[in-house]
């Protein structure tokens, strides 16, 4: 989409610190760091959010997930643990309106909402 940030920074408009990419996902390091690892994970296919994917993003989605698995091992957070975190509208404080879920690792996280 074309006013879109992520897909930009997917398109290599906007400069990013690549950290995976393949086929299907894009995923790059947060430029305001919440946690010594943070990095976004994106699916190349522009989606708003979460409300708006379909039966046919279905793999999309499982693709998404085994890349996580696959940066978790590349970054060596893999066996001390990572939390994913996806923020859809605006109560959970979404700010970019391209589906991202975000990689943070690195140290012990005490709270937990659920
Ligand atoms: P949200 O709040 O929508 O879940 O997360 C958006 C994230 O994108 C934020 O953590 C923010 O720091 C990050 N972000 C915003 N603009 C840029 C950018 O231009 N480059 C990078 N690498 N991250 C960005
Ligand atoms: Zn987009």
């Amino acid at each position: 989409m074309e006013d879109c940030l992520f897909c930009k920074i997917i398109k290599g408009e906007i400069p990013s610190n690549k950290v995976y990419e393949d086929e299907y996902v894009y995923a790059f390091k947060d430029i305001e760091p919440a946690a010594p690892v943070h990095v976004l994970v994106v699916p190349k296919k522009h989606i708003s959010c979460l409300n708006e994917i379909t039966k046919e993003d279905e793999l999309l989605i499982g693709k998404i997930h085994m890349a996580i698995k696959k940066i978790a091992k590349q970054l060596g957070i893999d066996e001390d643990g990572y939390r994913i975190i996806n923020n859809c509208g605006k109560d959970a404080g979404q700010t970019v309106m391209h589906l991202h879920f975000h990689i943070l690792a690195g140290i012990k996280m005490g709270e937990k909402l659920v």
